[in-house]
């Protein structure tokens, strides 16, 4: 691929020296790749962390963050040729979809028969029913419908099974999948991110890249690069499965073993905060204080509760291994997407959406949702684009999040080729290539009813955060 002005290299011998929460800057002395920590000042309130690394492998797009969103943007942009490297925290892939046992594609059809998103949502969800258990409606089983009908195009799935299903997707795609390794910090110069400090059992490393797609759920790696963020509170919610002597004999009688597994609570707030304790804190999820808060606090209510059953009749069969927030930081976008949009077309939309609630309500998202103009060449996708209150809830969704995810890795690819930032790729190549595979960009107007009266929820207020910390 062409070299961009905006993508320079690092040079072959590059090191970093590395000061806690304050810089870094790129030097190019001698190389070694340990950790020096240097005490300063009176007693030991005070210490710089200083490292020199070489950079061990660059790539044309760092995906960081495995879950639904990052598996999609991964395998777009290895599918268009760029390398790619995955990186993922935990030690598998599919994030809250997999790993915090959220295990339902949300509808993904306007509530009258007529589906709206497409593309890697409609294989994955699909690919889901294959070797786990299939849910898919009847009306849905072998496509959209050909009479109208109400019933919505859904379908529950094996988490686990679904995560293995999306290794195998995404290493077939031929992407560099590292598990088990945290991406800590965005190497910036000015506002192009050079590459990733990753931190894993190889200890503290730099990966180059020349676009960096930012899938943490919780825009971590554009924080840290000082975009600016959105912020929002998050509900009590926890939820495990629970397989008991009745579930299973249940499930042998209807011979459907995801009949086994029912969901356990801990916390167990809607997404409207109905309920919601008076004494419980809204988390941010945005500090280790709070997360520890949040699985302590819910780990008590689960035990407690398992304490007064019989322990001979139930099982606790899976947990959530992630923290069940809903939205805790998105980016600040050039286009914040919020309900409001409801049935408006956008000349940049990268794919139309639909409500997961209510039937009728049509979204398309932009591309300027995905993307900080200042910020040359960061993207993202799925739980941190940019949105606001209930608009944040329906781009952030299975679906939503794995359409986003494949459109950010084809505008990586395309801002490599066209040598152009993030922001100004060519929107009529990205469209004919999304259309090409299998998205519906822009839903058609036939589907938009007469009535286009709509109930604004906006319970949740995002708040506005300054970018660095
Ligand atoms: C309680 C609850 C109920 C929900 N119900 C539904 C539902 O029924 N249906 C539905 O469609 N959606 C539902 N959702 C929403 C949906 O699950 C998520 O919004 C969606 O899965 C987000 O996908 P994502 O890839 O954007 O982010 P995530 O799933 O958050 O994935 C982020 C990934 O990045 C990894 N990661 C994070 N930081 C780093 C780092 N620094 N380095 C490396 N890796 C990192 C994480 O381990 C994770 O794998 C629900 C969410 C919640 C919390």
């Amino acid at each position: 691929m062409r070299r961009s002005p905006y993508f320079l290299f690092l040079p072959s011998k590059t090191f970093i020296y590395y000061f806690l929460n304050k810089r870094i800057d790129f030097l190019t002395k001698e190389s070694y790749n340990i950790a020096k920590v240097h005490f300063r000042g009176k007693g030991m309130n005070t210490y710089t962390l200083s490292l020199q690394l070489e950079t061990k492998k660059s790539y044309d797009v760092i995906v960081c963050g495995g879950g639904v969103a990052g598996c999609a943007a991964a395998v777009s942009a290895a599918k268009n040729g760029a390398s790619v490297l995955l990186l993922e925290k935990s030690n598998i892939l599919g994030g809250l979809a997999t790993l915090g046992l959220i295990n339902l594609f949300v509808p993904m059809c306007n509530g009258r028969g007529k589906q709206i998103i497409f593309g890697l949502a409609e294989k994955w969800l699909r690919d889901s029913a294959k070797y786990g258990y299939d849910t898919i409606p009847n009306e849905w089983k072998n496509g959209e419908p050909t009479s109208p009908t109400n019933v919505r195009y859904v379908q529950r799935y094996s988490p686990y099974i679904f995560a293995m299903q999306l290794t195998e997707e995404v290493t077939a795609a031929g992407v560099d999948v590292l598990f088990d390794c945290s991406a800590t910090r965005p190497v910036m110069d000015g506002k192009v991110c050079k590459g990733v400090i990753t931190e894993s059992k190889s200890g503290t490393e730099l990966y180059a890249c020349k676009v960096l797609i930012d899938t943490t759920g919780d825009a971590d790696i554009m924080r840290r690069s000082g975009i600016p963020v959105l912020t929002r509170g998050n509900f009590f919610t926890f939820a495990t499965k629970m397989i008991t002597l009745d579930s299973c004999k249940h499930a042998i009688e209807a011979n459907d073993i995801g009949k086994a597994f029912s969901y356990f609570h801990g916390g167990n707030i809607n997404l409207w905060g109905d309920n919601q304790p008076k004494d419980v804190p809204l988390w941010t999820g945005l500090t280790v204080e709070e997360v520890t808060d949040y699985i302590i606090t819910n780990h008590k209510l689960v035990l407690d509760k398992l304490k007064k059953t019989d322990r001979n009749t139930r099982e606790i069969a899976m947990m959530p291994l992630m923290p069940q927030f809903r939205a805790t930081c998105c980016l600040q976008g050039d286009y914040v997407f919020s309900e409001k949009d409801v049935y408006k077309h956008f000349d940049d939309s990268i794919a139309a959406i639909n409500d997961f609630e209510h039937r009728d309500y049509l979204y398309e998202v932009p591309l300027r949702a995905l993307t900080r103009r200042e910020y040359p060449n960061i993207i993202t996708a799925g739980r941190s684009a940019s949105g606001e209150g209930y608009g944040w809830d329906l781009i952030r969704v299975i679906p939503p999040a794995i359409i986003t995810g494949q459109a950010a890795g084809e505008v990586a690819c395309q801002s490599l080729k066209e040598n152009k930032p993030v922001a100004s790729v060519c929107i009529k190549t990205l469209q004919n290539k999304l259309e090409k595979e299998n998205v519906m960009v822009h839903f058609p107007d036939s589907y938009v009813p007469e009535d286009k009266t709509f109930i604004i929820h906006g319970k949740n207020a995002s708040k506005i955060v300054g970018g660095h910390f």
